[in-house]
């Protein structure tokens, strides 16, 4: 079995099965776990990997290739308090929590999960302390404590036949590697009619990604402002019908990519997209 279909077989066996490409895939069960950092690595450009441990991880399956966690990061200085683990609005039972040792909470994509050892990588885009989740990243040392709840995965596109389309910025990237990988590689992946379009700041935050053949656009002004043109671009140079899309990253660049999607023909029902976090706001 490749290892696309093994993915697939396993999202098929956990899942409530949802109706067209556009819609996530939701987990039925939502794990929680305490976890402890047992790792922080510069992979360059600002990206952190962040490796978490935690026993319940060994029997932990993913859902789908980009499955995300909701990272429970506690704040500086102070215990891990975790939400209400059968709470089903997760927001709301982090915000009980008192406000002196309330955690941030914040979504991030599984880069690589070992069941072995228990053991899932984060790969997270730091910029500095201007949100809660980039302080932490920058700040967690191997040793510290963090929760972890399973949530779901957004990628449907092992369902598909055809041409597809991958459009990420840099906290996307790490999405991306996992879907590519969950096909085979990037080279397995393009043979399947996977092509990837991500915009970088700095290509230096690409180095310890293997994303094949990718069109890389290197952004000077606002996000979206390269990789969407150039997507644009690209669709109107042929190369057949896309008959899926999947475009995550910040709000304006998810949506840019979208609009040229449609306006190229492609169907609603064939393209995710995901704002992951917005430039100038906190995400909610
Ligand atoms: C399903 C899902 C999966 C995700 N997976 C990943 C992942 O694997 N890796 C990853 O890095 N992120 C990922 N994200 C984004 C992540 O959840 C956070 O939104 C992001 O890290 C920013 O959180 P923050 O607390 O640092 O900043 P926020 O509180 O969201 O924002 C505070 C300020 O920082 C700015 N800001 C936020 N992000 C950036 C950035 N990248 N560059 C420059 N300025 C920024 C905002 O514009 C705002 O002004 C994912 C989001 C979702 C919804």
């Amino acid at each position: 079995m490749s290892a696309g279909a093994k993915v697939l077989s396993m999202a098929t066996r956990r899942l409530a099965r949802t109706s067209d490409a556009a819609t996530p895939l939701v987990r039925e069960d939502v794990p929680q776990f305490v976890a402890t950092v047992v790792e922080v690595a510069d992979l360059g450009g600002g990206m952190r990997r962040v490796t978490c441990e935690a026993p319940g991880l060994r029997d932990f399956v993913t859902c789908g290739p980009d499955e995300y966690v909701g990272l429970v990061m506690p704040a500086a200085g102070r215990p891990l308090v975790m939400p209400d683990p059968d709470a089903v609005d997760m927001r709301a039972s982090v915000a009980a929590i008192a406000a002196v040792d309330r955690p941030a909470l914040r979504w991030y994509t599984i880069r690589e999960h070992d069941p072995l050892r228990g053991r899932i990588d984060i790969d997270i885009m730091t910029h500095g302390d201007t949100g809660p989740g980039s302080a932490w990243t920058c700040r967690v040392r191997p040793g510290d404590p963090v929760g972890l709840r399973a949530s779901g995965a957004l990628y449907r596109g092992l369902e598909v036949t055809g041409r597809q389309v991958l459009v990420a910025d840099e906290s996307a990237v790490p999405s991306v590697a996992a879907i590519l990988e969950s096909w085979g590689g990037p080279g397995d992946a393009a043979d399947q009619g996977v092509e990837v379009h991500v915009e970088v700041a700095d290509v230096s935050v690409l180095r310890a990604y293997e994303l094949g053949d990718a069109r890389v656009y290197v952004r000077s002004g606002r996000p979206g402002s390269a990789v969407v043109p150039g997507l644009a671009g690209a669709l109107a140079a042929g190369g057949g019908p896309v008959r899926y899309a999947w475009a995550c990253g910040e709000a304006a660049l998810a949506a840019g990519a979208r609009r040229v999607l449609r306006e190229a023909g492609v169907d609603r029902g064939s393209i995710y997209s995901c704002g992951y976090w917005t430039l100038g706001k906190p995400r909610p």
